[in-house]
């Protein structure tokens, strides 16, 4: 069973002050979810979560996370900028980006995070990144003491033993990320002979996974690998990053990962792999974004419309632009109709928002209770990869983001996007006034 985190009673406050669509996220769930993450952990000392800030970039979110004693793992010129001015700096900031601009590395190096390297040729990029050769600057600065390299072991990334129960996680092969086997131990010999002196390994196989084994098996991976990079390239490893990727059940019935689970079989595996070769005190990492965030977020929509044609739909003011899952995925995100949470669903409704795109449903043929105009619809688990992936498309605005605080009050974390907004950027044509 999902349960919403707001109520009837709570929306038709809120809306009070900000009107539907918004985003809400719920400040106690995340901070006991970190709290879980970090006790699953807590057998390997330097353990760090690198919260992706692409799933949720707003810098109250970073800041509740760094308190809790997360970093932040950045992709972009944005998203290091956000993470400087919300105060998270050094060895907080991972940068696990890929075709990177110049620019960008330049300024990780600047506040001091960790670049992560995407591929063998970007050691000779970065060097010239930092000495300015590449942005026209003279500015000689050197390779960080701390970095870190990606791995993608090609092929398929399966689970299971024996053939009947080998399930197929993802394609690495065919994914454009990290380096091979080969180049990444040749990519430490080459840091090392540079002067970098603290090293990582980072890897991300899957997206999503709902199984307590993903991590552990992934685990496995860089732990051998790491002591095949301490025999051939004579570098130990100051830390392995196990990255993203471990997901949360969107459905209500299928039972969502156990964290403590899967922190205890990435210890086993550590004991097993890792200890007997006299690396028993290498840090573990994680960049984790959706399962940090995606529970703890509602995207709040009203009835608007009702519509009986074929079939039964119903419209909401909010729309893919403020949730692309749906229609770019066709993923599952459950569905509450506020105050009639035990109310019994005997009606059969798509879902649908404002675009002129016929795939801008949130629900297809979802069973629902009668849902009257003006209803309060809580859309679940839009945490994460869900405001973040908003667009502009049909000229819809981008909604605000509420927090719910621990105290049961409602702050403003940041503010819808105003028509003056939306028409800022066009130049040379008109002074819009509304
Ligand atoms: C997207 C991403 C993450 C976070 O992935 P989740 O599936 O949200 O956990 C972490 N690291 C990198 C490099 C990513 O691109």
């Amino acid at each position: 069973m999902k349960k919403a985190f707001v109520t009837k009673e709570m929306v038709e406050e809120i809306v009070k002050k900000y009107p539907t669509p918004f985003h809400i996220y719920d400040e106690r769930g995340i901070r006991e979810n970190v709290k879980a993450l970090q006790k699953a952990f807590s057998w390997n000392p330097g353990f760090k979560e690198y919260f992706a800030v692409k799933a949720t970039p707003n810098p109250t979110i970073l800041r509740i996370l760094h308190e809790e004693g997360c970093g932040t793992d950045c992709s972009s010129l944005a998203e290091l900028v956000m993470s400087e001015r919300t105060g998270i700096q050094g060895y907080d900031v991972m940068f696990s980006s890929n075709e990177t601009p110049a620019e960008e590395y330049v300024k990780c190096a600047e506040i001091g995070g960790i670049i992560n390297l995407d591929d063998i040729t970007h050691i000779d990029f970065v060097v010239n990144a930092l000495e300015g050769k590449l942005t026209g600057e003279e500015a000689g600065r050197k390779l960080p003491r701390r970095m870190s390299c990606r791995f993608n072991p090609g092929g398929l990334f399966t689970l299971g033993e024996s053939s009947e129960s080998v399930q197929v996680m993802d394609n690495p092969g065919e994914a454009k990320y990290g380096m091979t086997e080969e180049q990444i131990i040749e990519a430490y010999k080459r840091l090392k002979e540079l002067g970098v002196e603290e090293l990582g390994l980072h890897s991300f196989l899957a997206s999503n996974t709902v199984t307590n084994d993903y991590y552990p098996a992934l685990a496995r991976i860089l732990f051998q690998l790491a002591v095949k990079i301490q025999k051939e390239a004579g570098v130990k490893l100051s830390f392995i990053n196990l990255s993203g990727g471990v997901g949360i059940s969107y459905v209500p019935d299928k039972p969502s990962n156990d964290i403590q689970a899967i922190g205890d079989g990435v210890h086993k595996v550590y004991d097993e792999v890792l200890v007997p070769a006299g690396m028993g005190d290498v840090a573990i990492y994680t960049e984790l974004g959706r399962f940090m965030l995606a529970p703890y977020g509602h995207l709040v929509t009203k009835a608007v419309h009702e519509k009986h044609i074929y079939k039964e739909y119903i419209g909401v003011d909010a729309c893919a632009a403020n949730l692309m899952r749906p229609a770019m995925y066709g993923s599952y995100h459950h569905i509450t109709v506020l105050g009639k949470e035990d109310a019994p669903k005997d009606h059969v409704y798509d879902v649908v928002g404002s675009l002129c795109e016929n795939n801008d449903k949130f629900a297809i043929d979802r069973e629902l209770p009668e849902i009257e105009i003006g209803d309060y619809l809580a859309i679940h688990d839009t945490g994460a990869h869900g405001f973040a992936m908003g667009y502009n498309y049909n000229g819809r605005l981008w909604s605000s983001e509420l927090l719910l605080r621990m105290d049961g009050t409602v702050t403003l974390i940041r503010r819808a996007e105003t028509l003056e907004d939306y028409f800022a950027t066009l130049e040379g044509f008109w002074d819009i006034e509304v």
